[in-house]
């Protein structure tokens, strides 16, 4: 075996990996010989990339993501693709094609999602470092369901060019690993601008993590510790508060009134614009071929039909009935102006405070099938959408446990200040390891 190669072979338990690079060859750089896992919706030259959709098995992308160039280019050894929800549409990972991962903590329940397998693979020691990706909080979750530390950066820092979108104006491409060290890594290689992302910022992160938080000013809204959220999840993160308080932090208590529409506001954006991100894949380009003999219109259904699971179907439908023509108004409109509201609230409290605190997810990790309702699904995201609605960045980390599984503590910043979203998470895993 030639010295720049490793071999790898992933523990099939938690069917954390659908695709697997057994010899990987790995170069010079910030990430030499580290090995990386990339969620399944990220593009890799050569390797397939199916997005845990039966429409997208057994394509192979012509081209890499900006992000996986550059981890590339730093040495990274990608060790293989990662299960998701499929398209990014999960909570849980229980919605892939191709069965659901298992959190390495319990595996009788689910890693969160949509980054299960990501957040899996690192959580089981299989990987160091991973990709992931967090639309309204699929980098987030996993990392708190499965106890390691992920980050949504800011919109824009990081490339989405070669992601394959689900919802644009949301989504972003993260560090995940077991330590903020790890996570500040990562991100130094894939932050930066790029010509191929029309949203992409010049603001590269060059940041070393450190652990002085004396004088911060940390803001803990209320909607985050009440209704909904279990209170002994609550109590851990307040218990992070407190001695965050000890390393010289200091907390006030403020309020984002318009959470209430949060959530309905996400889904509706977030449904528009899968709906017309999917319409792409009519098994002509992409997906099982179409039968050429048929109408457009039958060959599209039936492709469709076949290749895209309950859940993907269901958001297409809801996000074209939220864009038709009479509805428009009433729904996507609506919808943008609660985003607005959200925006406006953060920057109202960032005024006066440098982050704001609170649980990652209202409760620890579901029981695999736990959630079979997709209204209560969706509940579970409250805690995590607002960020993105916002473009802001934020980061989960390990805090404790309940009933012996992994809470998570969000930590939550201005634009463009993941730096010290980072430092913050540094400064707590430091003080308590
Ligand atoms: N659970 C959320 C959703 O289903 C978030 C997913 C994500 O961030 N990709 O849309």
């Amino acid at each position: 075996m030639a010295e720049n190669e490793i071999t790898f072979e992933p523990d099939d338990r938690y069917n954390a990996f659908l695709t697997v690079c057994n010899r990987v060859s790995h170069g010079k750089g910030k990430l030499a010989g580290i090995t990386v896992a990339v969620k399944d919706n990220i593009s890799t030259k050569n390797i397939e990339t199916t997005c845990a959709s039966k429409i997208l098995k057994g394509y192979v992308p012509p081209y890499d993501a900006h992000v996986v160039e550059l981890i590339k280019k730093e040495g990274a050894a990608i060790v293989g693709k990662t299960n998701l929800d499929e398209f990014g549409m999960g909570t849980t990972t229980e919605n892939s094609a191709f069965g659901p991962t298992l959190n390495p903590c319990d595996t009788t329940r689910v890693p969160g999602g949509s980054s299960g397998g990501s957040a899996a693979a690192i959580a089981s020691g299989m990987v160091r470092m991973a990709l992931g990706t967090d639309t309204g909080g699929s980098i987030r979750c996993p990392s708190a369901f499965c106890g390691i530390v992920g980050l949504k950066p800011t919109y824009g820092r990081v490339s989405r060019y070669g992601l394959i979108a689900y919802a644009n104006s949301l989504e972003q491409i993260g560090p995940m690993a077991r330590t903020v060290s790890d996570v500040s890594l990562l991100m130094q290689v894939i932050a930066g601008y790029d010509r191929r992302d029309s949203t992409s910022y010049n603001k590269p992160y060059t940041h070393t993590p450190k652990a002085d938080i004396k004088g911060l000013k940390i803001g803990i809204p209320n909607e985050y510790f009440g209704e909904g959220v279990d209170p002994k999840v609550a109590n851990v993160v307040k218990d992070a508060l407190t001695q965050l308080e000890h390393l010289g932090a200091t907390t006030v208590p403020c309020s984002i009134p318009s959470m209430e529409y949060a959530l309905a506001a996400y889904y509706v954006i977030c449904t528009s614009e899968a709906s017309s991100n999917l319409a792409r894949f009519d098994g002509v380009r992409y997906g099982p071929a179409a039968d050429t003999k048929k109408s457009w219109h039958d060959s599209y259904q039936e492709v469709r039909r076949a290749g895209f699971g309950t859940e993907v179907r269901r958001r297409i439908m809801l996000g074209t009935f939220a864009l038709s023509s009479g509805y428009y108004g009433k729904y996507y409109a609506k919808a943008q102006i609660a985003r607005e509201n959200v925006r406006k609230d953060f920057a109202r409290i960032f005024s006066e405070v440098d982050v704001i605190v609170g649980p990652t997810m209202p409760t620890i990790a579901f029981k695999l099938g736990e959630k079979s309702d997709p209204l209560s699904m969706y509940l579970a995201d409250i805690l995590t959408v607002p960020v993105n609605l916002a473009g802001i960045p934020a980061i989960s980390l390990p805090c404790g446990k309940v009933a012996g599984m992994p809470v998570g503590i969000q930590i939550m910043g201005k634009p463009f200040d993941d730096e010290r979203v980072i430092d913050v998470a540094f400064a707590y895993e430091q003080a308590v390891k």
